[in-house]
């Protein structure tokens, strides 16, 4: 076996998106010697594809907004499945984090007296999203890194983990190989941060890149870490649907929060019909009230009138396109339309400049002059790692998650703009909460042998003389997810995804990789596979057990919301060679935080 490049450090920072880079600055802050390792180039995260903005209520265009109203929009996004202290910390700290940014170079878009803007986005009451045009991740990201980098950390970019070193229960470090020579590495450390972002490149339509394959779930599982919510995947309602080869990538919801109107192929304004009964009082009651409130939002005004039906939240909005799709009322590729081409061209390219040339340049389409053609796309896992909501532990001593890869935020569904702010207030946390792990802890010892072992099971598909590709195997689990666990779900699909991620996993153990190890993408491919079928059963799992609707989670079987599974989290565990899913009971939210959703506290406080 090959020499092993060791490396020592307090903190290791898995993934160097937002959640990463926020709990790397707060934990060198803090005194610790911290690495930074990305599969990817540093600034080339998931985070730096976000369009829209990042969620805070600021309550710089509308000043009723406050961090109760935040927390409100959150918990009834999420059907109450969050983590109430999660929602709260998260609604009161926002607006500090997004302040910080600015403090650190950030330049967000202007009111005319010269504060960040907000705009409107799905669920949310008030006019919240801070953002720099459709480019909100690239200005983040930007600031994040030239803030950590001179904060100081060794940073490890195109290196990808692959398995959590554990020492008497506690987390002693990590082992994962360089993609450009397919070099070993090893990390010694107090504490680890997971940080690795989301799943999508499980399913076939996705806005997801390649970095997304669920490595930070699997590792933690297999470290005997707690996982919560993964039944709840969501689908965002606009993603390209033409051409073929760039179905999936993401229509901002910023164009909605423009005036983005949905219509199907008669032309209907057809969100009206798919409000849900109990939040129709909260949106336009028709087009009249739609353009006045939007004429407000242009003009920068205050107003009574009340939002737009397509800025419904984002479970909603895309049960409601699949709907039109399927009783044959969709666009010629599948779709529906969205049309923003109504507002002046040069307010549309000044607002919305990266969906202007998207459209021109892969689809041939000007948004000024003609209406999009968009249909849901996977999107965001709202499951993960469980987290300590204050420090961002996770049920394994030294272990730590924050950003997409954690649990308990945003329950049933997220709220549009929830994730950046997420990234920033709980990748804060985590720093914080392993930095303060580490100062307490002396350094673990990695056993030689599980790096050696590790080191054997990374090579094996480069050692195989016959075997399956691991191309055709992904596509494969792509098929089986895309089919049966989708926007709704029944439990013959969800015993048919179970049974299938199992078939392919067999096959998946026999894979076979021609070549060596440098710049080889089948075999960087073979390894993410590992952790994409994890995930993968994971899901179907725990969608099987959730018998109800609640938001991003639609059974055809069970339509309804039942109250008894409004009280437990899915949670899901290694039990030796098994796979365990079963209710875990939310705790409760304390008095004082239920007494905000009485409708006499309605206002702000
Ligand atoms: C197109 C698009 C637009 C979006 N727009 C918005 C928006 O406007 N507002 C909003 O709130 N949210 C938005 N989101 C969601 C949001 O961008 C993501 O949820 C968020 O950026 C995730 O951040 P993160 O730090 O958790 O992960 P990421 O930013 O994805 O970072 C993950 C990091 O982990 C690394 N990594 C993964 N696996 C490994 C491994 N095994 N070893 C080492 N490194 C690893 C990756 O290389 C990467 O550095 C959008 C998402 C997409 C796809």
């Amino acid at each position: 076996m090959d020499a092993i490049e060791t490396h020592e450090c307090d903190v290791l920072v898995i993934g160097a998106g937002g959640a990463g880079l926020r709990a790397a600055i707060e934990a060198s802050a803090l005194g610790c010697r911290v690495a930074l390792v990305t599969k990817s180039l540093l600034g080339k995260a998931h985070t730096v594809m976000a369009e829209g903005g990042v969620a805070a209520a600021l309550a710089h265009v509308d000043p009723q907004d406050g961090w109760q109203v935040h927390f409100r929009d959150t918990m009834k996004g999420g059907s109450f499945l969050n983590h109430w202290r999660m929602a709260q910390l998260h609604a009161q700290e926002a607006p500090d984090r997004v302040r910080e940014l600015e403090h650190w170079g950030a330049l967000f878009d202007r009111t005319t007296d010269g504060r960040i803007l907000q705009r409107a986005f799905g669920g949310h009451t008030y006019k919240r999203l801070a953002h720099v045009g459709d480019r909100t991740g690239l200005e983040m990201i930007r600031t994040l890194q030239d803030r950590g980098v001179h904060q100081g950390m060794d940073v490890f970019m195109e290196v990808a983990i692959t398995k959590l070193f554990k020492d008497g229960g506690r987390i002693a470090g990590a082992f994962g190989y360089r993609r450009p020579d397919g070099a070993f590495l090893a990390f010694r450390a107090k504490a680890v941060v997971i940080a690795t972002g989301g799943v999508g490149k499980a399913w076939k339509v996705t806005s997801n890149s390649w970095e997304y394959s669920g490595d930070g779930q699997a590792l933690a599982y297999e470290a005997g870490a707690e996982l919560i919510d993964m039944e709840f995947l969501q689908f965002h309602p606009t993603g390209m649907v033409w051409p073929p080869g760039v179905m999936g990538l993401l229509v901002t919801e910023g164009v909605r929060g423009e005036g983005g109107i949905l219509r199907n192929n008669k032309g209907e304004r057809f969100m009206w019909k798919y409000l849900p009964e109990a939040r129709r009082n909260e949106y336009a009651a028709d087009e009249d009230e739609a353009r006045r409130w939007l004429d407000a939002a242009v003009a920068m005004k205050q107003t009574s009138d009340r939002r737009p039906p397509e800025l419904s939240t984002r479970d909603n909005v895309s049960r409601a396109i699949y709907t039109e799709v399927k009783e044959g009322r969709g666009s010629p590729h599948g779709g529906v339309f969205l049309d923003i081409s109504y507002l002046p061209a040069e307010r549309v390219i000044r607002k919305l400049p990266s969906m202007y040339h998207q459209f021109v340049e892969l689809a041939d389409v000007d948004i000024t002059k003609q209406p999009m053609e968009v249909g849901p796309t996977t999107h965001y896992m709202m499951g993960g790692v469980r987290a300590e909501p204050d420090t961002g532990a996770a049920t394994v001593p030294g272990l730590f998650a924050a950003g997409e890869a954690a649990a308990g935020l945003h329950g049933a569904n997220r709220l549009g703009g929830n994730s950046l702010s997420d990234l920033l207030v709980f990748g804060q946390r985590a720093g914080a909460g392993a930095a303060a792990y580490a100062r307490g802890a002396s350094q673990a010892r990695i056993d030689p042998a599980d790096m050696e072992a590790e080191a054997r099971d990374l090579v094996a598909p480069l050692e195989r003389s016959q075997g399956e590709d691991p191309y055709a195997i992904h596509r494969d689990l792509q098929e089986c997810m895309q089919t049966n666990v989708g926007i709704f779900r029944v439990e013959r699909d969800l015993q048919q995804a179970i049974d299938g991620v199992r078939e392919i996993r067999e096959r998946w153990r026999n894979v076979r990789v021609g070549g060596g190890r440098v710049f080889n993408p089948g075999w960087h491919l073979a390894r993410d596979l590992k952790n994409l079928l994890l995930v993968s059963e994971m899901i179907a799992r725990s969608a099987q057990l959730r018998k109800e609707s609640r938001g991003a989670h639609s059974r055809i079987d069970f339509p309804a919301m039942d109250p008894a599974l409004g009280k437990v989290n899915m949670c899901t565990t290694q039990a030796g060679d098994t796979m365990r899913v079963e209710p875990s009971p939310l705790p409760e939210m304390p008095a004082e935080l239920q007494a905000l959703f009485e409708p006499a506290k309605e206002k702000v406080g």
